[in-house]
């Protein structure tokens, strides 16, 4: 079997083409999008993270926003910065990136932002809507996940899923997405047993390990759906994911790819939650 590989890039530009026509009917409206974004320090990946999301939001027509800060910065400064961003009604997303310096508590942090404008979906209040099955801001990297299994017809009912990862980001949010959609969900973690037997038995793997190539063929049920969150650099410096591709793609009948895989669609649903906590702020005004 040759996995068909699903196209993450070319979904996320179709998502965001309907992402800018939402935009442009609000912005008409008197609400145009705009997501405020904080960046502390120097590290090379944030800061290349920062500038797509950026780019992302003014390709989509967002006002964007983006602070940043020195490495050594008082946290005090940041949190004034987010309660002003707070205040400002004309903000409608806010994001701080991670990884933070030591002398910031990351959670406090992300409570510090108000949950109306938790654009990451990684506010307590948030993730526990979600585990309720309630209404939130989705955390961007599983519902964009979800939006690429939904797009090939993946039909979660009733499937078996193993997901490899527990981070509060990406494996417990994406767990609890798949649950509710119908699938019967284990989690793998550094201090599972014997990673293969669950995964050999899954018709649905979520690898985010952070890992190089960690999750092989011979881990793979022939057929399975094979999804790859992991970004990471091969012993060449080449970028890969946490699916050793050559050898998943002749077992799986689904594969995501990196890069063009769930990357793409990450910053996609970030602009999508941005658009709609602005539109949750028009019907606000409408009423
Ligand atoms: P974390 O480091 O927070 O979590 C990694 C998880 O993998 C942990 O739960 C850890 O278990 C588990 N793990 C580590 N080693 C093993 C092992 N040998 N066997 C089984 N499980 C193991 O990473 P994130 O969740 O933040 O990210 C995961 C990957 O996804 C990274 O490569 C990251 O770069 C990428 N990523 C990609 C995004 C995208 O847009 N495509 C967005 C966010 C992340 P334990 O909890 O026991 O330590």
């Amino acid at each position: 079997m040759t996995a068909r590989i699903i196209d993450g890039k070319a979904l996320a530009e179709k998502v965001r083409e309907e992402i800018a026509q939402r935009a442009a009917e609000l912005t008409a409206q008197g609400v145009q999008p705009c997501l405020a974004v904080i960046l502390v320090g120097e590290d090379p990946a944030s800061a290349v993270y920062v500038r797509n999301k950026v780019a992302g939001c003014e390709k989509a027509g967002f006002r964007s926003l983006k602070f940043t800060y020195p490495v050594d910065v008082a946290p005090e400064v940041v949190f004034a910065k987010i309660a002003e961003l707070n205040a400002d009604a004309t903000v409608h997303g806010i994001l701080v990136q991670l990884p933070l310096p030591k002398q910031f508590d990351a959670d406090k942090v992300l409570e510090a932002i108000s949950p109306e404008k938790d654009v990451d979906g990684f506010h307590a209040e948030n993730f526990g809507l979600l585990l309720q099955g309630r209404k939130s801001f989705y955390p961007c990297t599983p519902w964009g996940v979800m939006k690429m299994l939904d797009s090939e017809g993946v039909q979660l009912k009733r499937m078996e899923a193993v997901v490899i990862g527990r981070s509060n980001i990406v494996g417990k949010p994406m767990a609890v997405m798949l649950l509710s959609r119908g699938a019967t969900v284990t989690v793998c973690h550094s201090q599972t047993k014997d990673l293969a037997f669950h995964t050999k038995r899954a018709d649905l793997v979520v690898a985010a390990v952070g890992r190089a190539k960690f999750l092989t063929g011979d881990m793979i049920k022939p057929g399975a759906v094979v999804v790859d969150v992991g970004i990471n650099r091969d012993a060449d410096g080449k970028l890969c994911g946490d699916v050793d591709f050559d050898t998943a793609r002749d077992v799986a009948s689904l594969l995501t790819p990196v890069p063009g895989g769930v990357g793409p669609m990450t910053i996609t649903m970030l602009l999508a939650n941005t658009v709609e906590s602005a539109q949750r702020v028009l019907e606000a005004k409408q009423q």
